[in-house]
Order: C-alpha cells, then structure tokens, then sequence
C-alpha cells in the first residue's frame, strides 16, 4: 500500500471557497491567451481553474513566471476545443496551446498521485506518472507540493478554491508541505529543494515540520535525477537565491548530499550573493558562471603559490575541481570548458599585469567575464581591488585600440600571410 494514500482524503474534502469580492485577483492581471483558453473550457461545460504558481503570485501581489491551466477535460477533449493544440509530454499528457509563435498556454487535466501498483519500475521517474491518473480537482490539489502552491482561481465566479490551508498560510508567510512532509520527501526528494527555494524566494519560512522533515529525509536528495538537480540549481542562480538557498540547505543537513564532496565555506557563500545580486540587476546568469562561481574558491585553495607555476598545471587543477560536479550532472563539454577558462583567468589575472601573453589576453572574447568574476572574488577576498582596476583601464584601452583598427586591416593581413607548412616534430617532444 502506497503510504501516500494517508494524504488523500476519503471523503472529498469541503474546500475554503474566497468568492471574488474577498480576494484581489483581477482578470486584468491574468494573460489574455490563458483567459481565452480558460473560457473556452468552461463555456465547453469544463471545469476551468487557473492552477498553482500563478494563483500564489497574484495573490502576494507579484507578477508570475507563467499561467497554468487546470481542467477536468481530458487531453483529447483540449485538443479538440482548439486548432493550435498539441498533446505533449512522455507520461502524462500534457495540453499545450500556441497563440502566434512565442505564446503558449499549458493545459493540465486534473490528476491525483498514483497508487504503488501505478508507479514507475526506474525510481528516477517516481516524480512522472505510469499512466494518465486523471483525478478529482481536490485529488489535484492534495498531490502538489506546498500549500501556497495548490490553489485555484475558478473563472467560472472568478472565487479561490482552497482544499488544503494555503491561503492561511500565504497570509502567515509559511511553506508547508501538503501531507506528512517524510513521506512527501521520500515521494519526491527533490521537493526538499524546492521548500527551501520557494521560502527564499518568498521571504516565507519553513514550517517546523516541514523544516524537521528535510532534517530526517536530507539523505534522499542523493538519489534524486541528476538532471532534474541541475535544473532547480539553475533556478536558484536565475531567481537570486542562490546563496541563500545553499547556506540554508548547509543548516538543514541537504547541502551535503545536494552537492557530494561540495565545500562550502564562507567565502564561497559571500561570491554567491554577489552573483545573485549581479542577476538582480538584470544581467543574465549562464550556466558557466554560476558553476565557476560555485567552484572558484576551492581551485584557489588548491592553486600553486608560487610565481611562475605552468598554467598547465593550473589548467589540470581547474579540471579536477569541476570533474566530480561536471560528471555526475553530465554538464556538456562546452560549458565545462568555458566554466574553467573562467576559473584559469582569474587566475591569470591574479599573476598581475605585464606577463607574457598579456595582449591575447586582452583581447579573448571570454576576458571580460574573467575580469568580471574576479572583481567579485576581490571583493570577497577583500584585496586585489587595485589590481582588478588595472585590468579594467587595460581592457578599455585593448578595446578602444580594436575598434580604431581599420576594418579591412585584418583580412588584407590575413590574405597576405601564408603559413608555412609546418616541419613534422620529433616524438619525444610531443
Ligand atoms: P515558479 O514557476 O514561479 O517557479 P511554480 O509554483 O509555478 O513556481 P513550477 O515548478 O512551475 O512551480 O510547478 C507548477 C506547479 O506544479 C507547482 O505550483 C506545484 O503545484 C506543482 N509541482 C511542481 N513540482 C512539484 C513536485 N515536485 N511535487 C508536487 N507538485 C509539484
Ligand atoms: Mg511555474
């Protein structure tokens, strides 16, 4: 018997129904598109709710990332109400309907979670669903993660459907898991994660068994699909909260088992929350940065001292930092590579100004961002300032000089130059 059966009620729950004149969202604030779709659900005789997230940011007065629909149609019937409509998604089918070319509304039919004998054999697929295990909106709400995140804007009155406690609990700022938090954890480890990530977010706190939940089942995390880590740690870089998300999966035992053989020490967490407050100014955060960011402190550590160390060394240092992290998160070679041009230009940078090479330096495509990250790591180390403005002025100066040059200089260069072929070395000094 799946221990998740204790979460579902038997008797369909009497939600809290807000109606319209008690809450304050508005259709002004919804999408068109999706309030197209909703209407058209509903004058079809369907039940038509916008779903999860959007509802939660509406009501704390925050702009939401996307609005998703939540329907008792099925798939089929969706696809049918609309021309532009395609079913995706491995297991569970997924409506999505396009409007033009960059719009889309995505279309769920109401589910509930899945019974034992329902659950997928490969345990990195317990989050999906073996079958379409359509459900009642209550069982809907009752299989998501957080309380905040399972309520429902009926278009059908324009009321909030609440079947779980989460408009008590956005007004008192509390993540709460829905269900005994273990067994929701040991459902889906990666919902640990995502208490964390919604409560910085948010500015909530973890409810105390939520919070004594995550201490019990932090082990579990380990066993989570790469993949899917890898993806709500970028989120954590693009929504800013990065740094503290971490420090706070330290404090909860998660960190540990998030990020096997990760050290996080202060100066790591003090680089985090400037590259957060990097993103918070509108600069986007690439998967590179964030991976150098999360590394750089440990490649500094193990780094020769001494002036004049082979910068093959340092590159070999650079790659066993972020092997472990790289291979286990199958990060693509491409970014792996420029994750540790990042971290051997600090490097390089930090050797001083007037070394050999300095000129190509300058002028790499990728040295603006090393001078980038390393004015961040000086400012966390608290010395080097001087020299970081240095590189600036001679950076400024390499690009001013670039753009003087005449633009057909370099082809006619180019066309003039013939390499010789190149003599075959011997083998012992390959
Ligand atoms: P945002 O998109 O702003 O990050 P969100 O609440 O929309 O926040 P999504 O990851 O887009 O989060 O998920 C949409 C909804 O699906 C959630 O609000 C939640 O109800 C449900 N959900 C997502 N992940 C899980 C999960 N691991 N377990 C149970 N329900 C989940
Ligand atoms: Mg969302």
């Amino acid at each position: 018997m799946n221990p998740d059966h204790e979460n579902i009620p038997r008797q369909p729950a009497a939600p809290v129904i807000l109606p319209r004149s008690e809450h304050t969202i508005s259709r002004k604030q919804i999408d068109e598109n999706t309030l197209k779709v909703l209407y058209r659900l509903r004058s079809h005789g369907h039940k038509a709710y916008l779903v999860g997230g959007s509802v939660r940011d509406l009501l704390l007065g925050r702009t939401p990332k996307d609005f998703d629909v939540g329907t008792d149609a099925t798939p089929n019937q969706v696809k049918k109400l609309f021309r532009n409509c395609f079913l995706v998604g491995r297991r569970f089918r997924l409506a999505h309907v396009r409007f033009g070319r960059d719009s889309l509304v995505e279309v769920a039919t109401f589910r509930r979670l899945p019974r034992e004998d329902e659950l997928p054999e490969n345990p990195d697929d317990h989050f999906f669903f073996a079958e379409n295990v359509f459900g009642t909106p209550c069982e809907d709400a009752f299989r998501r993660d957080f309380t905040i995140n399972a309520l429902f804007y009926d278009i059908a009155d324009f009321s909030i459907i609440d079947y779980v406690g989460g408009l008590e609990d956005l007004r008192a700022h509390r993540i709460r898991v829905i269900g005994k938090p273990e067994v929701r954890f040991t459902e889906d480890p990666v919902r640990m994660l995502r208490a964390i990530e919604f409560a910085a977010r948010l500015g909530f706190s973890l409810d105390e068994q939520t919070r004594e939940g995550i201490y019990a089942r932090a082990p579990l995390i380990a066993e989570a699909a790469p993949a899917r880590i890898r993806e709500e740690l970028m989120e954590l870089f693009r929504h800013r909260v990065a740094a503290d998300v971490l420090r706070q999966a330290q404090s909860l035992g998660l960190l540990s088992y998030l990020l096997a053989g990760f050290e996080a020490d202060n100066n790591t967490f003090d680089l985090l929350s400037l590259i957060d407050a990097r993103t918070a100014s509108g600069q986007p955060i690439e998967e590179h940065l964030a991976l150098a960011a999360l590394y750089l402190s440990r490649f500094w550590r193990a780094c020769p001292q001494e002036d004049g160390a082979p910068i093959t060394e340092v590159v070999r240092i650079a790659n066993l930092v972020l092997s472990p992290h790289c291979g286990y998160f199958h990060v693509a070679h491409g970014i792996r590579h420029l994750a540790r041009e990042l971290l051997v230009g600090c490097y390089r940078l930090a050797r001083g100004r007037g070394k050999r090479g300095e000129q190509r330096l300058l002028r790499h495509p990728l040295t603006p961002q090393v001078l980038e990250l390393f004015m961040l790591w000086t400012k966390v180390l608290g010395e080097g300032q001087e020299l970081g403005a240095s590189w600036q002025k001679a950076l400024a100066k390499a690009a001013e000089q670039e753009e003087a040059r005449p633009a057909e200089a370099p082809n006619r260069r180019r066309r003039g130059r013939r390499r010789k072929p190149r003599k075959a070395k011997p083998k012992s000094e390959v």
